[in-house]
């Protein structure tokens, strides 16, 4: 019996795992369970799953959680700390699927702890990579990939030494094939609509902007330690191959899978063992063939500025990923356009000056500080689009 914790359990990657612990019932059990804001989801997918607790980060939610769960006998606690306690306590495997660096704290506890990590949150790798990777190799705790094209390639990947280059698979998102005008129009609502993958808002803009595939390289270098230049992302709009590694005979090894995150959620939950999940089977007659093209780096300059940050280091990916979090949520909320999204990225990056995080401490404030500075350059445009809007009106 495999005893699990799974921190964001009310999302898309948290509800996927779920739905794989309840088909194993002999095989996992829930410990805790947690939400950022969502206690009624919580509340209903603690009961649901059998869990021993339940946390809410946001405490202003604590009392209707109580409330939700009395009598149950499950365990209710609030607040950020609550979060790094309930990561912390005992647990054969911790998913760790909170969207953004909030996810931090308590992915690194669970690290600290000598716990096993499944990482769907690559924020969190991308913000303080050095410091998890160090916490996991002193507690001797196993970091599983499980963003689909990390743990596509931890699949295939024998050894180290003989890689020549990684290639990690992107989908191009649901602007693929749109010219810089006409992204400039594009609706949040259009951003979150993946071709090819059902997922949380914010990775879906981040996907649209190929954000997300600078994240992963930034990830992938954490995760299996080669040059940035042997990191490689290559367009594939079907999202069946999910990550490739080429070795220095020639050879080429790839994973194939339906676009169902259940595939590499099931891996990472039974790793070293395999579990059966019910998703489609790939048909590749039926698929017949396979597309692939480069990246576009002009309409896409997300991914040109996470490749700067990965070789610059430092602080760098912190900044960026801080920015981008700022400012896809105004583009979720409306305040700036599409396009304006790697723009304040970029201007946050070029405001501020390198630095290196050593503890935690350290990269929560240059968090902070990237997040203040990416608010006001969302500010200004969002004030020169108003009034852009004003004038045309
Ligand atoms: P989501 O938005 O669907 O769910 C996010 C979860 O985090 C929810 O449970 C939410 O309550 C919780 N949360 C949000 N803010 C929080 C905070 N401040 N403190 C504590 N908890 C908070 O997101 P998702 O799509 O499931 O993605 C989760 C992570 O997995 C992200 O880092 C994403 O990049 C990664 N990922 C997701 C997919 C996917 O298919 N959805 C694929 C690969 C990687
Ligand atoms: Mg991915």
């Amino acid at each position: 019996m495999k005893r699990i914790t799974i921190l964001g359990a009310t999302g898309s990657v948290g509800s996927s795992t779920l739905d794989l612990v309840a088909r194993n019932p002999d095989r996992f059990a829930v410990e805790a369970v947690t939400a950022g804001r969502d206690w009624r989801r919580l509340a209903e997918v603690a009961q649901a799953c059998g869990a021993r607790q339940a946390v809410i980060a946001d405490a202003a939610f604590h009392a209707e959680l109580k409330d939700a769960l009395s009598g149950t006998g499950i365990a209710v606690s609030a607040g950020p700390e609550a979060l790094v306690e309930a990561a912390r306590a005992p647990a054969d495997l911790v998913m760790a699927a909170i969207v953004g660096a909030a996810g931090l704290p308590p992915t690194l506890a669970a690290l600290e702890a000598g716990t096993t990590v499944a990482l769907a949150n690559k924020e969190a790798l991308v913000c303080a990579g050095s410091l998890m990777t160090a916490a996991a190799r002193r507690t001797g705790a196993d970091l599983l990939p499980v963003d689909s094209e990390h743990n596509a390639i931890f699949q295939v990947l024998e050894s180290k030494e003989r890689v020549e280059r990684i290639t990690l698979t992107a989908s191009g998102g649901p602007f693929r094939s749109l010219s810089l005008d006409e992204m400039r129009a594009v609706t949040p609502a259009e951003a979150v609509r993946h071709p090819t993958w059902s997922m949380g808002a914010k990775i879906s803009v981040d996907s649209a902007t190929l954000m997300n595939k600078g994240l992963e390289l930034i990830e992938a270098w954490h995760l299996f330690g080669l040059r940035p230049d042997q990191l490689a992302v290559l367009v594939h709009p079907q999202s069946l191959v999910h990550g490739l590694v080429e070795y220095v005979d020639g050879s080429v090894l790839a994973q194939l899978g339906p676009a169902d995150m259940r595939v590499p959620i099931a891996h990472a939950l039974a790793w070293p063992e395999r579990i059966a999940t019910p998703v489609e089977r790939l048909n590749l007659a039926a698929i017949g063939r396979l597309e692939f093209e480069e990246p576009d780096r002009i309409r896409f300059p997300a991914l040109a500025l996470a490749e700067a940050a990965l070789a610059a280091g430092q602080c760098r990916p912190c900044v960026l990923n801080a920015a981008n979090e700022v400012a896809v949520a105004a583009f979720l909320g409306g305040a700036i356009g599409f396009l304006d999204i790697a723009a304040v990225v970029e201007d946050s990056l070029a405001a501020l000056a390198p630095g290196c995080p050593e503890t935690l401490d350290d990269v929560s404030a240059i968090d902070a500080e990237a997040r203040a500075v990416a608010q006001q350059f969302v500010s200004k445009r969002g004030e020169r689009a108003f009034a852009g809007k004003r004038r045309a009106g």
